[in-house]
């Protein structure tokens, strides 16, 4: 195939996105990309539940990537399909320098089934793509193809004891679209190849730079949108790509009559650097919270394979909390936390330890009460002998998020958000998540993930000292914000 750009599926897929992305990939440009660590945990969780599904056509062979070149792997499919296998795992193929691997190939009297399988609880546009690429491939390497499937997680399914594979996952028919498909595919990959043939496409930045994916390469060509640009503008209203369009970015560029209230606040307070505040609503929300107040923040994971028994997947699975208890207005605060020790399921230790901190009577203060208030009912249905002290605590939660929200109060630094990580620093200059080695929810629960792989020997308490620093950050800057807000409002 001389002359010709080898291809992959992946790298199709990407040039389907944005011919620049494929482009780049196989150019890379003289520019450093951050590492982006919660793609390298979503691929190792994309494995995870790959091996998993095997499970549904058991005693198949794998054909490996690593260890063995392209033509290798080719060639072991291709004994394997000649010594009669029943089923290939990683099956793998090349057609006119194109190369794809079928996560579970499927023999089918004469014919060949596809299962490719993702670790969505849908299909989408690009898995049906995806699919046809596969289909494209295998029929022109002289497979015959019978089915086509999208194997996807089902997230009804409830796990009780060992994970049921059959009932875990969910297999759509794609056949009709795949086949539907072939006709404009070589074009497109001719396409493709053109255009890696000149120099680094003409293509400006757009939607397509985050759909399907968010691009690797946003580093790279957002280089020239500044701070404080229309893609800083918060919440819907106004079209930023229709203003783009216009060579409208800066935020001292837009016709403020175009924005809808709340953005326009935005842009004035930031060109203004003018903070406001409406006194009588934030005291009347102060009016609502009552000592001895109770600071609670927790933490969750979520795994498309559920962990522990009666989850489902995707659940949020609480496995951390912080809790800062205020016996008196601005009295110092005692501290409680409670982190999961590696593979326990914590739910029962973690519950019971906070209902016995949280008297009845107890105010809770939360930030964003729809998170906290949505796993202490899940604790309620988990623990039916629970449910109604739990109910008791659930009545009397109170969500400190509501003033910044409603924008009650606003600093021009919050840049239009009331997440806590924008507020804390802009209500308490000098305290921020910056630099914490865990800084955000993500981080948090990618540290849990890390902690339950630890293996013995490796440093297990600088990992929990961190993600115990973090949460009690959580639950000290509602403590310190609370603090704040009084004394604005006085
Ligand atoms: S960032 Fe956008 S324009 Fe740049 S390569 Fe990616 S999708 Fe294309």
């Amino acid at each position: 195939m001389a002359g010709k750009a080898g291809l992959s599926k992946s790298l199709i897929l990407k040039g389907m996105q944005c011919p620049k992305a494929l482009y780049l990939q196989k150019n890379p440009p003289d520019f450093e990309i951050p590492e982006d660590p919660a793609r390298e945990a979503k691929f190792k969780a994309g494995h995870e539940v790959g091996i998993l599904a095997q499970q549904l056509f058991p005693g198949g062979t794998e054909v490996p990537f690593e260890g063995l070149s392209v033509p290798e792997q080719i060639k072991q499919t291709r004994q394997l399909i000649d010594s009669g296998a029943e089923v290939i795992y990683e099956a793998s193929f090349e057609y006119d320098g194109i190369f794809v691997k079928v996560d579970i190939l499927v023999r089918d009297g004469d014919a060949w089934q596809i299962h490719e399988v993702k670790m969505s609880t849908s299909v989408k546009e690009v898995n049906l793509n995806d699919v046809a690429i596969q289909f494209y491939v295998l029929g022109q390497a002289g497979l015959l193809i019978s089915a086509a499937y999208l194997v996807h997680i089902n997230n009804q399914y409830v796990r009780q004891g060992e994970v049921d594979v059959q009932q875990l996952f969910s297999s759509q028919d794609v056949l009709e679209e795949a086949v539907a498909r072939q006709a404009g595919l070589p074009e497109l990959i001719d396409g493709l190849r053109t255009d890696l043939l000149g120099g680094e496409p003409q293509i400006d930045i757009g939607p397509h730079c985050s759909d399907p994916y968010d691009c690797d390469f946003i580093p790279y060509c957002w280089q020239h949108i500044p701070e404080n640009s229309i893609f800083d503008l918060r919440g819907n209203g106004v079209k930023k790509w229709g203003l783009y369009e216009q060579g409208i970015i800066r935020f001292d560029q837009i016709p403020l009559e175009m924005l809808n209230k709340n953005q326009r606040h935005q842009v004035e307070a930031t060109l203004n650097q003018e903070d406001s505040i409406d006194n009588d609503a934030v005291a009347a929300f102060l009016d609502t919270l009552w000592y001895p107040l109770y600071h609670l923040d927790f933490e969750t994971f979520n795994t498309a394979i559920p962990k522990f028994d009666g989850t489902r997947p995707y659940q949020q699975v609480p496995f951390q909390y912080s809790l800062h208890v205020q016996k008196t207005a601005g009295a110092e605060p005692e501290h409680h936390e409670f982190l999961a020790e590696p593979g326990d399921d914590p739910r029962r230790q973690l519950i019971e330890q906070l209902l016995d901190l949280i008297p009845e009577n107890g105010c809770v203060l939360t930030y964003n009460q729809t998170f906290e208030k949505s796993v202490l009912r899940d604790f309620a249905d988990l623990f039916p002998d629970l449910a109604f002290e739990i109910g008791k605590r659930l009545e009397n939660v109170r969500d400190l998020m509501v003033p910044f929200r409603r924008r009650d109060v606003y600093r021009w630094q919050m840049r239009g958000s009331y997440s806590i990580k924008e507020v804390l620093p802009a209500m308490v200059p000098g305290l921020s998540y910056n630099g914490m080695a865990v800084a955000d929810g993500m981080a948090a629960m990618q540290a849990y993930h890390d902690m339950c792989a630890m293996k013995p020997g490796e440093d297990l308490e600088q990992l929990r000292r961190a993600m115990l620093e973090y949460c009690q950050l959580d639950t000290l800057a509602m403590v310190l914000v609370l603090e704040k807000l009084s004394k604005v409002a006085s």
